[in-house]
């Protein structure tokens, strides 16, 4: 039997590269003719450890020829093992495991709603969230997201969910009310451009829901697992999220959701309030628990630091050469952006002809994700390209 190769029988809600990659090592994908691509992608923030790193994949494979599934009748020591382990790098008490980002983030929200309502007794069911967010697609989480694109042709849509300006301060005061259950929040704006949220107003931010008795979720979905150069954004903020989210690159490609939160409002998930049949399933454990062993063993967070200041500074340089053109440099970690001055799909796409992979966060900026095992010179090769493209446009 041929292998099938024509897209005309799957839905066409991704506007897709032409390219048909069937192949990864480390940071380098291969597409069907064999031509070889410098990822800088990561899928997204999911690979850190680049492609089918070989410790995760051991790991997995010895998992494979012991148990896939269970259910979440049975007690689970894999899920207790990495629950401890979050538990461990967080500072948060109690972990619920599931699929997705955007399960995740569900699974916050309801948490937060169930605790205000069932364990405090107070009415309070509002969800804020602020203006370019990304939370994901489910009905819950597209309502949540400060962008209308996600929301067009899906209503009505849930209630109980305000969006505020981000890193402004006046706004988030004004809008937090008696109804207010908690505010969601990415510390740098993934999807939305790369935009890190100012150091000051998430520290009053922390203070202005404390003294409201509002609930305080961060979204680390994409930050999360190290990919902004400490375990998680949030401990670069001097801060204590009621709630964390977490997914992406949780697995290193394995699909794996969590949420983390503290003992007290973690208690309002009793049992029968919240599940997933598949959720901390056995494979998706061990592909968590050896993630974070290669990230602790290999000291990948000083490497990501490292790798950071390297290429920060090489985009320094491109932003120098080229000001008419590139408007600004920012992020953390290993998730920068580089805010250019027009549409960013033509550079992207010269990239592609030279082989680098790289993504878009909004019309003009360029998302930088390389993984934690990149080498400078690997990171060379990027800034020597996305000059060239910039140069070219
Ligand atoms: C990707 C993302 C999500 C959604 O994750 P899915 O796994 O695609 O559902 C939610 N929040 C943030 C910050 C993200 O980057």
């Amino acid at each position: 039997m041929s292998a099938v190769t024509d897209a005309s029988k799957l839905m066409n809600n991704y506007s897709r590269w032409p390219i048909r990659l069937v192949k990864g090592k480390g940071n380098t994908v291969w597409d069907e003719q064999g031509n070889e691509y410098l990822d800088c992608t990561s899928g997204i923030a999911v690979t850190s450890l680049g492609h089918v790193p070989p410790r995760v994949s051991e790991r997995l494979q010895q998992q494979l020829g012991q148990l896939w599934h269970t259910s979440n009748l049975f007690e689970h020591p894999l899920q207790e093992q990495l629950a401890g382990k979050l538990a461990a790098l967080s500072g948060l008490d109690r972990a619920f495991f599931c699929n997705s980002g955007a399960e995740a983030n569900e699974a916050a929200i309801k948490l937060a709603r169930r605790w205000q309502q069932k364990v405090k007794g107070e009415q309070r069911y509002e969800i804020i969230t602020f203006q370019q967010s990304f939370h994901g697609r489910t009905l819950a989480t597209l309502t949540a997201t400060g962008q209308d694109k996600v929301k067009d042709g899906f209503a009505p849509l849930p209630e109980g969910f305000v969006t505020v300006p981000y890193n402004d301060l006046a706004a988030l005061t004004e809008a937090i009310s008696a109804r207010t259950c908690a505010v969601l929040l990415e510390l740098v704006q993934g999807e939305g451009g790369v935009t890190p949220a100012d150091p000051a107003w998430v520290r009053a931010l922390e203070q202005l829901c404390a003294k409201t008795g509002v609930l305080l979720i961060i979204d680390e979905v994409q930050t999360g697992i190290g990919r902004t150069g400490t375990w998680f954004a949030y401990q670069q903020y001097g801060i204590k999220p009621d709630i964390v989210s977490l997914a992406k690159g949780l697995g290193s490609g394995f699909p794996v959701g969590a949420i983390l939160a503290r003992e007290e409002v973690g208690e309002a998930f009793s049992p029968g309030t919240h599940g997933s049949t598949f959720g901390g399933n056995p494979l998706a454990m061990a592909a968590g628990l050896a993630t974070i062993e290669v990230i602790e063993q290999e000291r990948l967070l000083e490497r990501v630091n490292e790798l950071s200041r390297y290429l920060l500074s090489r985009l320094e340089r491109i932003k120098q050469a080229h000001p008419a053109k590139v408007a600004d440099v920012r992020g953390k970690g290993l998730l920068l952006g580089v805010e250019l001055t027009q549409p960013v799909a033509d550079v992207l796409a010269y990239m592609r002809e030279k082989r680098v992979l790289a993504l878009q966060a909004g019309p003009q900026v360029i998302r930088l994700l390389p993984s934690f095992v990149s080498t400078e010179a690997e990171l060379d090769r990027l800034a020597e390209v996305l000059d060239a493209a910039i140069a070219a446009v």
